[in-house]
């Protein structure tokens, strides 16, 4: 028995990188999982013909979290092929990074569109399922940049800033009906993206962390797990680093 056995979740972005690492733990856990990905139908493919080893139901739709209305009819059709829904991780996210300076509108609408608009979006369309059997976990990705700043990323810190207090105040507005609602604020985890960077650079990073190592997709994944599960049945409206005490 997993610790997600019998529970369904919604998995947003998990083409790659941390959400694919959130969908693979999911699924070892007894979850079935219904992910999203925006473009890469291959991707998607490859991910639910992986995650079927595992022996639980897995789909993967094509979904722009940044659209209300697909998130609607996401959330409408995992009922209808899932029977329900438990668990929703909101994990897609770009970046646009630029100097104020520089940064045009676009680049700053579009980030928030992407990262805070799609936790709304999906948040809003998922509520009733929650509501009608009175339980439901909710967990959003945030990031270390959202609770400390970044210069170049005023765009990206300000999305992930405002994951953090979306989070705990539905944490409040829900709390009652044993809606639960956390985030988790990822510091530097190295996934397929980082992989292209100049290796000096990363390891520069690297030895400014006090576990002097970059975080992977499955240390952000467990402590998802954690807070998806029943194990964190008391904990709501909290935001856990997982940056490896870059924040302390
Ligand atoms: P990634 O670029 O590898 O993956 C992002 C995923 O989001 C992809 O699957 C992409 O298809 C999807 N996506 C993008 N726009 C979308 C949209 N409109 N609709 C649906 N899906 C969309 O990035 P990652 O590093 O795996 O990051 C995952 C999350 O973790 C993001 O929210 C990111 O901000 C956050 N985060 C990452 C780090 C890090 O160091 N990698 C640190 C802190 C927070």
């Amino acid at each position: 028995m997993g610790l997600l056995s019998g529970k369904t979740a919604i998995i947003t972005g998990a083409s790659k990188g941390i959400g694919k690492g959130i969908a693979e733990t999911f699924a070892k856990e007894g979850a079935n999982v219904a992910f999203t990905y925006l473009s890469s139908v291959e991707k998607g493919q490859a991910l639910e013909e992986e995650l079927k080893q595992y022996g639980t139901t897995v789909k993967g739709y094509r979904s722009d979290a940044s659209k209300m209305e697909d998130a609607e009819a996401l959330v409408a059709q995992v009922v209808e092929d899932f029977g329900g829904v438990d668990i929703v991780v909101n994990n897609a996210g770009i970046t646009k990074d630029m100097l104020l300076m520089r940064m045009t509108e676009e680049d700053f609408t579009r980030v928030i569109e992407v990262n805070l608009n799609s936790v709304f979006n999906m948040t809003k369309a998922v509520q009733r399922t929650f509501l009608k059997q009175r339980s439901g976990s909710i967990v959003n990705i945030s990031s270390v940049v959202g609770v400390k700043g970044n210069a170049g990323q005023a765009n990206y810190a300000a999305s992930k800033a405002g994951i953090i207090g979306f989070t705990k105040s539905v944490a409040l507005e829900l709390g009652s009906r044993n809606i639960r609602c956390n985030a988790i604020a990822p510091g530097f985890i190295e996934t397929e993206m980082t992989a292209v960077l100049d290796e000096k650079t990363v390891q520069q990073w690297r030895d400014g962390i006090p576990l002097k190592r970059g975080g992977s997709p499955e240390d952000v994944a467990n402590a998802c797990l954690f807070l998806a599960s029943d194990m964190s049945g008391y904990i709501t409206g909290q935001v856990m680093n997982v940056c490896g005490g870059m924040l302390t």
